[in-house]
């Protein structure tokens, strides 16, 4: 299968007091038609960056440096700004945690629906508004008509997203970038939202790129797993390898720090000790030297690479690359 998106080697800058600083680098992964890839790690690890910069929206201080990200036949860190402005909101769209950001406060619910769908599906009022009424519906909100007239500050957080999905669904993209879409939500509306985010999937076989620091929502969500730390991706592999045998030392801690799945998102990454670099100071060598158990002084010294140990299960780290084999280190395998 052709991938749908194909993120290669990219080097993420940003100009900080006249210096530039690199916030990402010798970032890889695809993302296929229809799948969901849930791409975690700490905040600060590079996973709303790399999102950011898929929609061409790093702001004037930031640029891609190296690398391409590959939508089909286009080179987004190539095209237009006109062309990636007719993209995002057509083919990709986004939802952030915080819906108020991307919700004008002084216009309606109908007001922002109807203008984005006449826009992007050029349709005309009258069959914009009962597309967008529609689409309320679909996400599961009752009385949609009148929701329509109020503004976004008099509904609930739990209807606001689902108003943004209903807004990020409405033009059938084909990518949908979700950075932390639930986290803000309580636990039971988290688990609706995004159960309705897999239905809408399935019926427009839209992919989804799910960033998040909550294993949970991987773990319930995601068919592929993308992990990063301090800029870089450190381990990939499908959801079922990636719990059963994670073996990066990072992956490991994360989920090591899970006491059950249900719980405390918050609290989960909290239990590998140390914290992680700063982006101006990275430490030579590999970047989770600082905090990782199993450090060498080769790790001081060189960096990793990320490479294959299977089959789509790719690792960054000397240990894997030198036996393959090591898994969780409290429950020693032999193979
Ligand atoms: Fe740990 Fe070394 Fe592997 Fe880095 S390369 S994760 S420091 S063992
Ligand atoms: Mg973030």
């Amino acid at each position: 299968m052709k991938p749908l998106l194909e993120v290669n080697q990219i080097q993420i800058a940003f100009e900080s007091d006249s210096e530039e600083v690199i916030s990402v680098e010798e970032v890889s992964f695809s993302v296929n038609p229809g799948e969901t890839i849930g791409i975690v790690g700490e905040s600060g690890c590079g996973k709303s960056v790399t999102s950011l910069s898929i929609m061409g929206l790093l702001g004037k201080n930031g640029k891609v440096n190296k690398g391409q990200i590959l939508f089909g036949e286009e080179d987004l860190t190539k095209v237009s700004n006109q062309r990636i402005r007719d993209i995002r909101g057509n083919e990709i769209s986004m939802i952030f945690q915080e819906p108020m950001t991307s919700l004008n406060p002084v216009f309606t619910i109908g007001n922002q629906m109807i203008e984005g769908i006449k826009l992007h599906l050029k349709m005309n009022p009258k069959a914009a508004k009962e597309y967008a009424v529609e689409m309320l519906k679909k996400v599961g909100i009752p009385r949609a008509n009148e929701i329509m007239k109020e503004y976004p500050h008099a509904l609930s957080g739990g209807m606001r997203q689902r108003v943004m999905i209903a807004m990020a669904l409405a033009c059938k993209p084909k990518l949908l970038i979700a950075d932390e879409p639930t986290t803000a939500l309580d636990v039971t509306i988290q688990a609706q939202i995004l159960e309705l985010m897999k239905t809408l999937q399935k019926e427009s076989n839209t992919a989804i790129m799910l960033i998040t620091h909550d294993l949970g929502v991987i773990a319930e969500t995601a068919d592929r797993v993308i992990v990063m730390y301090a800029g870089q991706v450190v381990e990939e592999a499908d959801v079922f390898t990636l719990f059963k045998e994670p073996k990066h030392p990072y992956t490991q801690g994360l989920m090591a720090s899970i006491p059950h799945l249900e719980y405390e998102s918050e609290q989960r990454l909290a239990s590998i000790p140390g914290s992680v670099p700063s982006i101006k100071h990275m430490p030579a060598g590999c970047r989770f030297h600082t905090r990782c158990p199993y450090a060498t002084e080769r790790c001081e010294q060189e960096q990793p690479r990320l490479k294959d140990v299977q089959a789509g299960h790719k690792v960054r780290c000397w240990l894997t690359e030198e036996d393959g084999l090591r898994t969780n280190s409290d429950q020693p395998k032999e193979e």
